[in-house]
């Protein structure tokens, strides 16, 4: 049987976290913002525990955490919520990176094009990794936003956002982390940065579909001048209103409570699965280089480029064994060549001979040593 090996894209469903959410599918009928009865009332201490529970997975309290469906929602309204202060304060340059997700790109670029804003989009250097250094260099009187993601998803590249962090709160800039790939996996790291507002979804760590949530750090009791996107009811203080998904936040509360409860464990296995696959690559005698610098890529994550072998035909020929991709799934429907392999100045043929494999919690090393090893077999008829 084929190993889902991509993880970065989404993960499967912690069958811990299925239970609580059919529970509440069954148990919880009320909406959580109906006052008017008990079903209202259970409703809604479930949705405050679940709060609670990702609020202690990422180091902040209860108000500061803010459900929206997912990490593209969270990244809109943290950029595009900004637009009223941009307005009031004059203040409208942005800085980003080029490696980053479409959701906070596609963002910048709308506002840029759109809204008379400037951005500065960061490139990395071979390692995958952009410049703290180069990030502050570029901050002047008028930056209203600094975005920067945590973990690259393509390349699994941990960026310097604690330095940067540092560096911003020390002068003012408001900062906003996309921490969608390092949620639940990187959790000491994240409780210890500083931003303004952070950005996740629920399933790149076993949690549901659907789901994520925006992170707005108080300062002085102050939320970050965020305003609200959309318009409808008062729902996470008018900042996402809709219908609060009960069992939606009764999952990811869940599978926050089991990232955290199973961290150390969940490190040693995947570091174990990272030296396997290293291990396998050395031993077989093909040809490959590992795309960005290891000694900053998180143990969940390798992308491999292999030398005179097209990704797509080997993702096919293996299909089998290992499920893997090229490029993130939001772009890998259409084959295009990885934007963030690109910037990090790696040449064409080479980014389409590169695949990334991806892993977590419910992948079995056996399974990954045994398939994996069939797969670089394989690889070799597959050399020109
Ligand atoms: N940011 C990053 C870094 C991601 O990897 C993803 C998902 N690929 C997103 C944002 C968007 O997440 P979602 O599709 O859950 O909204």
């Amino acid at each position: 049987m084929s190993v889902y090996l991509d993880y970065n894209a989404t993960t499967p469903i912690d069958p811990r976290v299925l239970d609580a959410m059919i529970d509440a599918y069954q148990n919880t009928p009320g909406n959580a913002d109906s006052r008017t009865h008990d079903f209202g009332d259970s409703a809604r201490k479930k949705v405050e525990a679940g709060r609670k529970q990702v609020a202690d997975l990422i180091g902040v309290s209860s108000d500061e955490v803010f459900f929206t469906s997912g990490a593209t929602e969270s990244n809109n309204i943290a950029i595009q919520g900004l637009l009223d202060y941009a307005q009031t304060s004059g203040k409208k340059h942005i800085i980003t990176t080029a490696i980053e997700h479409k959701a906070v790109l596609n963002t910048a670029k709308y506002l840029s094009e759109k809204k008379a804003f400037k951005v500065d989009f960061v490139n990395p250097d071979q390692s995958g990794r952009i410049s703290a250094e180069e990030v502050i260099s570029l901050v002047r009187e008028d930056t209203l936003l600094v975005s920067v993601m945590h973990v690259n998803n393509e390349t699994g590249i941990i960026q310097p956002v604690k330095e940067i962090g540092e560096r911003l709160s020390d002068i003012g800039v408001l900062f906003h982390i996309d921490a969608t790939q390092s949620c639940g996996k990187l959790i000491d790291e994240l409780r210890t940065l500083k931003y303004e507002m952070l950005s996740f979804s629920a399933h790149k760590f076993r949690g549901p579909q659907g789901i994520g949530a925006l992170i707005l750090r108080r300062k002085n009791y102050k939320l970050p001048p965020v305003t609200n996107v959309y318009y409808g009811g008062h729902q996470e203080n008018g900042i996402r209103p809709g219908t609060t998904p009960v069992a939606l936040v009764v999952g990811m509360g869940k599978a926050c409570e089991i990232a955290v409860s199973e961290n150390i464990e969940n490190e040693q296995k995947n570091k174990a699965i990272k030296e396997e696959i290293i291990r396998l690559l050395v031993e077989s005698g093909v040809k490959y280089e590992l795309n960005g610098d290891q000694d900053y890529c998180v143990d969940s994550t390798i992308n491999i480029c292999f030398d005179d072998v097209s990704s797509e035909a080997l993702m096919l020929l293996t299909k089998q064994l290992c499920a893997l991709s090229n490029g993130s799934a939001c772009t890998s429907k259409s084959y295009d060549p990885s934007y963030v392999l690109a910037a990090m100045g790696i040449p064409t043929e080479k980014i389409e001979n590169s695949v990334r494999v991806s892993w977590g919690p419910g992948v079995e090393e056996k399974d990954v040593v045994n398939n994996f090893a069939s797969l670089l077999e394989m690889t070799k008829s597959l050399a020109i």
